[in-house]
């Protein structure tokens, strides 16, 4: 285990049955899978944040669970702080949910709008048997709702989810997330449906959470300006693999997969002094049954060739903690 490493993934993968239509139980065809997550390695270290992206349908959901272990994988390893989260029976894995918590990207969605905010931590409190006075609930429900800025307290304590505007709701979920004192915390699009004027404050909120409580983040996002906002990493994702992996900053200033290079050029203002080529992809991530036996970029890729569609590329150096699976780059 590397110093300080908080999350170790290896070699996760995730596959689910394609449901067969009647005629075809008739037919003599193999069940087929989709691999929604395959053969992913990455680590995390001590308050940073990973940021994963990609386009709808690259698996980012399904790893995310995985690793929260909400749904079981197919196979790999996931280990916390050098336990295996994979080996845990329900008793132990119960301890370490309350470690690994999760952001969900519809604050609204995620709350009841029959509880109050008050009353929506103080479930959590419960659940968690965090204290045990009412005294006690109130004061760490009042903490975390001074942690997440929804101050003064007095005027948002009974307020109802309806009445909060999107980014007050994910302030609420995130309030649920702190109160438990998480070590690591999986924000699956967490301001993707906020209005961008609230945005910067959610962000930032989450760079507060990290400091303050040495949280290690993994940062879910298909918009690269807010993942350049709060990662200290970014991992690519394309098909259920990751297929570019380094610094924030450094794969922004140098892109080397093509997918990569496609990503950055399709947000303009990222950085005006980013010179990226125009990378000509189109289309979206299809649904390819089975593992793969050739790089999955294939069919979208200007510099494919006979060697793409024959053979898996698997990762190569290309700097300083950057890493890349191409062959043409
Ligand atoms: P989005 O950004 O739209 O949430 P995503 O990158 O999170 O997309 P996933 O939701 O993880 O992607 O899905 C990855 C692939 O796995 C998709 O092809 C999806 O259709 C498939 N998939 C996900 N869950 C299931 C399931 N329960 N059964 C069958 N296929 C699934």
């Amino acid at each position: 285990m590397k110093k300080h490493e908080v999350i170790k993934v290896e070699n996760l993968t995730k596959y689910f049955k394609i449901k067969k239509g009647f005629l075809s139980n008739f037919s003599k065809s193999k069940q087929e899978y989709i691999y929604a997550v395959n053969n992913i390695s990455f680590s995390i270290g001590e308050k940073e944040i990973l940021g994963f992206i990609g386009e709808s349908g690259c698996g980012k959901s399904t790893m995310s669970r995985s690793i929260l272990r909400l749904i079981e994988p197919s196979s790999g390893t996931i280990s916390f702080k050098g336990k295996d989260i994979l080996a845990l029976n329900s008793k132990d894995l119960r301890k370490y949910r309350r470690k690994m918590q999760m952001i969900f990207q519809d604050p609204f969605g995620s709350l009841n709008p029959r509880r109050t905010v008050a009353d929506t931590l103080r479930q959590t409190v419960k659940i968690h048997k965090l204290a045990e006075t009412i005294d006690e609930e109130d004061k760490l429900i009042k903490e975390a709702m001074e942690e997440v800025e929804l101050i003064p307290v007095e005027e948002y304590w009974d307020k109802y989810p309806a009445l909060l505007s999107g980014g007050q709701q994910q302030r609420v979920s995130m309030g649920r997330v702190i109160i438990l004192k998480p070590e690591f915390v999986i924000a699956d699009e967490p301001v993707s449906m906020l209005d961008v004027s609230v945005r910067i404050g959610v962000l930032k909120l989450i760079l507060k959470m990290k400091e303050k409580h040495n949280i290690s983040f993994i940062y879910i996002t298909h918009d690269l300006s807010t993942a350049r906002y709060v990662c200290d990493r970014i991992a690519i994702m394309y098909l259920g693999k990751i297929v570019e992996i380094g610094p924030t900053e450094e794969i922004l200033a140098n892109p080397v997969h093509p997918y990569t290079q496609a990503l950055i050029k399709a947000v303009p203002d990222i950085d005006p002094t980013v010179k990226v080529k125009e990378i000509p992809i189109k289309g979206y991530v299809p649904v390819v049954p089975g593992e793969g036996v050739n790089c999955s970029f294939y069919p979208r890729c200007p510099y494919a060739d006979e060697q793409c569609n024959n053979e898996m590329p698997t990762m190569k150096k290309v700097g300083d903690d950057h890493f890349v699976a191409c062959f043409k780059r």
